[in-house]
């Protein structure tokens, strides 16, 4: 089975992901992460994608939809984390014949809540929430904040967002593969919403 989850950033897609992996044995491969993986190598690639990431912009079509179609080639079970995020990336992947798109719904507000609190643990990468998904305690202190979660650079993840990502849920909603789940509740909830709507494709 192969999933997409759209969503603006900081919707709670990794979150969503992390436990449709666990429940369904799905294979999460999340856009932003392998972005991530490739600028901490400091090679004179990830010294280019880092400039667009810091900014908050788009890492080009191109590269990404290359990059995320290596990782899945051969596969058949995987959920599409932050992919894709334009027309174009949608377009150059119409051949692996997704079976499902889910679009994570959270307003502007609540999603610049999520930044602030978002931290990531950097041994075990898993991502916490000071308020909402509190980390144990005796890890408090290693935590870290992502560098493009800060207001200014939220700021354009937004803008680009709405400009660019926005159309890539109609574009799935008109091959009448999208379902739509509210995002703004805890993510107990949220996550219950996903996994009916994945059970129901799965008894179709
Ligand atoms: P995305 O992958 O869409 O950018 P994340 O999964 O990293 O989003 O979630 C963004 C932040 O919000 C994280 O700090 C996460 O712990 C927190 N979070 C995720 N889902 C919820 C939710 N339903 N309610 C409150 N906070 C959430
Ligand atoms: P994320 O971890 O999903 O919040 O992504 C972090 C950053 O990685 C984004 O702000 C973009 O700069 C880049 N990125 C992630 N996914 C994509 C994609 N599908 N296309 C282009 N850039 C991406």
């Amino acid at each position: 089975m192969k999933i997409i989850l759209l969503g603006p950033p900081g919707a709670g897609k990794g979150t969503v992901a992390e436990q449709l992996q666990h429940d369904f044995g799905l294979l999460q491969v999340s856009a932003g992460e392998l972005l991530r993986e490739e600028v901490s190598k400091n090679t004179s690639l990830g010294k280019d994608i880092k400039q667009y990431m810091e900014k908050g912009e788009l890492v080009p079509d191109e590269f990404v939809t290359q990059m995320m179609k290596l990782h899945i080639q051969d596969k058949e079970n995987y959920i599409l984390d932050g992919f894709p995020r334009s027309v174009p990336q949608a377009k150059d992947i119409e051949d692996l014949n997704v079976n499902l798109v889910i679009y994570i719904d959270v307003p502007d507000d609540v999603v610049v809540e999520r930044f602030a609190g978002r931290r990531i643990d950097p041994e075990t990468g898993n991502t916490y929430h000071l308020k909402y998904v509190p980390p144990p305690e005796e890890i408090k202190d290693r935590l870290t904040q992502r560098k493009d979660d800060k207001p200014e650079v939220i700021k354009e993840r937004l803008r680009i967002y709405h400009s660019i990502t926005k159309p890539v849920r109609d574009y799935y909603k008109k091959k009448d593969l999208l379902k739509t789940v509210n995002g703004a509740p805890p993510p107990k909830e949220v996550y219950e919403e996903v996994k009916k709507v994945v059970e129901e494709f799965l008894s179709k």
